[in-house]
């Protein structure tokens, strides 16, 4: 084991080296999947020698909303956490675009299935670059056959380990049929979300995302990019229930996630989205949203945390 380009991670309350950050198998972050977590990503900035970690408070609080829905305790404040997280960049001396995984897991030995203590937490700070290799040229996407999970049973707005279950039966299907990837529908038949992402459609000239009650999670670039819509393009996103048909006969489709960026979606259950061709919207909210993680806007820097100072 190990990995070459990390050398510490974080667990409870230590920096440790990479072999050794490990919890029993009979913790009930293992045997039921009590873990709630999120993924933050830092982008390099050469020319200023800078890492910036982008929305760090508003994946910190998100986290903090997935622990009081899951019952489980705080542990440390926004501040400390954001601290650790720093310090843990800084001890493994990053200079590149790096992913940033933090989770919080139910660590009592054996323990049942309603334990929610003692708790425990990890920090991963690991290298990572564009994650899609079609991220230019735009995906073949499946809608799934498997429906999200809801509100009413394990809630997606929760991001918590065990939700990933159902992205996994979509995505692993999908992959299996021969698909990029999945858009997967309510169990109202709507759209909700990708197996990690979230999804805009453009239609008319207009964005459109599924509203926070179509079973998704409240993705934080979603809601940056709805920012830049308005503030940077002057366009105005519509968030509604958007139907299965809808998505075959939309002008452009695509993803958006901390991990994925803005990524174009080119064709859906075998339906050209625009001729196959990466969409002008689509490009336009990719390169103004990839300028603001960056640093490359002056404007929100609310949102980007610099490491080194
Ligand atoms: N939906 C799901 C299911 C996800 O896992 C993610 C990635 N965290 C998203 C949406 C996008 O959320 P964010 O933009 O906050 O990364």
């Amino acid at each position: 084991m190990g990995h070459p380009d990390v050398k510490y991670l974080f667990l409870n309350g230590d920096f440790v080296d990479y072999e050794e950050a490990k919890i029993h198998v009979l913790t009930p972050s293992v045997k039921y999947g009590a873990t709630v977590y999120e993924g933050i990503r830092g982008y390099w900035m050469a020319e200023e020698n800078q890492l910036n970690l982008f929305r760090l408070d508003d994946h910190l609080n998100r986290l903090f909303q997935s622990m009081e829905l899951t019952w489980m305790k705080f542990l440390y404040t926004t501040e400390q956490f954001k601290d650790f997280i720093i310090e843990l960049i800084k001890k493994n001396g990053f200079k590149e675009d790096i992913h940033i995984r933090i989770m919080i897991l139910v660590i009592s030995d054996d323990g049942s299935m309603i334990s929610t203590e003692p708790m425990g937490s990890a920090i991963a700070a690991l290298p990572m670059g564009r994650i899609s290799k079609k991220s230019e040229t735009g995906l073949s996407c499946a809608v799934s056959s498997w429906r999200r999970i809801s509100d009413n049973s394990t809630p997606p707005r929760i991001k918590c380990a065990g939700n990933y279950q159902n992205s996994r039966l979509a995505a692993i299907q999908a992959s299996l049929d021969g698909y990029d990837n999945v858009l997967i529908l309510n169990e109202n038949g709507k759209l909700s979300e990708g197996a990690g992402s979230n999804i805009f459609i453009v239609r008319n000239g207009i964005p459109i995302t599924p509203s926070v009650s179509n079973n998704i999670l409240e993705g934080i670039t979603r809601d940056s990019l709805i920012h830049l819509f308005k503030e940077k393009i002057g366009l105005n996103p519509i968030e509604r229930d958007i139907d299965r048909t809808e998505l075959y006969i939309a002008d452009e489709v695509f993803y958006c996630g901390s991990a994925m960026e803005v990524v174009p979606i080119v064709s859906i259950d075998k339906h050209l989205i625009a001729k196959g061709k990466v969409g002008p919207i689509t490009n336009r909210i990719k390169s103004c949203y990839l300028d603001v993680v960056r640093g490359n806007d002056p404007d929100y820097e609310k949102w980007r945390t610099p490491v080194y100072k």
